[in-house]
């Protein structure tokens, strides 16, 4: 699991060093699978269910799942979703983060500092004994408190073996209630948050997943293990970032 999410981890990073205005969401998603093939493992994405390239890649208001296309071109202002997963020696990493294209509205940065800020505000909550409900309740006071919204639709799970697994790790809930969390859960947390309404709604291209009000949205995911010691963060290989 340390290997696959330092693999996935890195992997953003390559990416991010090509964010610049004039290139095309397809040519990220290049760099990042060569990337994860170089280190010898697989991009998880890669025909899950069917989707088509190695990263998803989201910009302004599409939340989640967007499709790298080499006519998608980044301008200076937009707001961009990478999401990376790797598989490597039977495990999955799985991670995103929302980067600026060069200058960006104040309240864009105010987004994305929050959605990371509710990452961090979860895994707080990320302890033997305690639920999930924990968790979501964390990241929802957080982006709820910026006065910004939570996406419902779509939450983080578990992650091994498999890319998706149980339980369940939505970004809201009650303190008290879900699975109990212990030692040995690995889990992909991923709070996805928009300025505007939470309600988002899926283009008819089967992927790409946008904010109902047109309002941006970032989102911000480690995949982090619930150890006897404590939460290791196996994706985590910029710890500013
Ligand atoms: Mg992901
Ligand atoms: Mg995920």
């Amino acid at each position: 699991m340390m290997e696959a999410g330092r693999i996935t981890g890195e992997a953003l990073l390559v990416a991010r060093e090509h964010v610049r205005e004039g290139v095309s969401t397809k040519e990220l998603d290049t760099v990042i699978r060569n990337y994860i093939e170089k280190c010898g493992a697989k991009p998880s994405f890669l025909g899950y269910a069917g989707f088509p390239a190695s990263a998803c890649i989201s910009v302004n208001d599409e939340v989640i799942h967007g499709i790298p296309s080499k006519k998608r071109i980044l301008c200076e202002g937009d707001v961009v979703k990478i999401d990376v997963g790797a598989f490597y020696k039977g495990f999955h990493g799985d991670s995103a983060r929302t980067i600026a294209v060069g200058n960006v509205s104040e309240e864009a940065l105010r987004l994305i500092k929050t959605t990371r800020d509710s990452f961090f505000a979860g895994v707080a909550a990320v302890k033997t004994g305690n639920r999930i409900g924990d968790v979501g309740s964390a990241i929802q006071e957080c982006v709820e408190g910026a006065g910004f919204s939570v996406v419902r639709r779509y939450i983080g799970h578990g992650v091994g073996h498999e890319l998706h697994e149980s339980p369940d790790v939505p970004n809201f809930g009650t303190k008290g209630r879900g699975v109990r969390l212990c030692a040995g859960m690995t889990l992909a947390i991923e709070p996805m948050v928009n300025v505007g309404s939470e309600e988002v709604y899926e283009l008819p291209d089967g992927w790409t997943v946008k904010t109902r009000d047109g309002s941006l949205s970032a989102h911000y995911e480690n995949t982090i293990a619930l150890t006897s010691e404590g939460v290791v963060i196996t994706t985590l290989v910029d710890k500013e970032w």
